[in-house]
């Protein structure tokens, strides 16, 4: 099975996907978890580059959009789509709807572009399941800039981007997961306690 996490900054998609992970593992599944961008050592380069070529040069925006998808072409045929077939389950942080909430909703390319680019290098393929953590932004962000003042990584792009362009990307999940059947949304303001046992709930359901 493919199980992907989706949400804002700071949501904690990691630890969440940690949790989900050693929970199937406890229950006996083989699982890989991987995120995007990234996940292979050709994708994780282009992801280093987009994180971090603010300082050199502003990253055009389809220029963004079509290595996003580079990289998922990448990380889908040499690692995804091989585990899935030897039976494993695939836990990714981030996957096609984090480029629809981001370079669609929150740069404004046309999703028309969006869809083109994903049904070449998906065809038909989509997580059998997502899971939404979805926390107020002032949540999130308030703990990814606490992150990111030890990390280095994720700084610029709160200096480069305006919390307008978060409110879009947040409103495009939201719409995202009202769209899909696939989507659980999980309410990750609460205590991480909670939002686990949601989880577990929800991990049941897919055995
Ligand atoms: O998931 P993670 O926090 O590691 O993502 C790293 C950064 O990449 C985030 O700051 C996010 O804004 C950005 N990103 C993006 N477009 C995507 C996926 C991630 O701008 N499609």
């Amino acid at each position: 099975r493919f199980i992907t996490f989706e949400g804002g900054e700071g949501v904690g998609k990691s630890t969440n996907i940690h949790f989900c992970a050693t929970w199937l593992r406890d229950k006996g599944i083989g699982v890989i978890t991987t995120r995007e961008p990234g996940g292979t050592p050709v994708a994780e380069t282009i992801r280093e580059k987009l994180l971090k070529a603010h300082h050199e040069e502003p990253v055009d925006p389809l220029a963004e959009l079509l290595l996003m998808f580079a990289a998922r072409a990448q990380h889908l045929n040499t690692l995804i789509l091989p585990a899935l077939e030897a039976g494993t389950w695939v836990l990714c942080d981030r996957f096609t709807d984090s480029t629809i909430a981001y370079q669609g909703y929150g740069r404004q390319l046309p999703m028309e572009h969006i869809h083109n680019l994903k049904a070449l290098v998906q065809h038909n393929l989509e997580p059998d399941r997502t899971f939404l953590l979805d926390a107020p932004l002032e949540v999130g962000m308030g703990r990814a800039r606490a992150r990111a003042d030890s990390a280095g990584e994720q700084i610029d792009r709160f200096e480069t981007e305006k919390l307008a362009f978060f409110e879009r990307v947040q409103h495009g999940f939201h719409a995202l997961a009202a769209a899909e059947e696939r989507f659980a949304t999980i309410d990750a303001s609460r205590p991480l306690t909670d939002v686990q046992q949601d989880l577990a709930l929800e991990l049941e359901k897919l055995l």
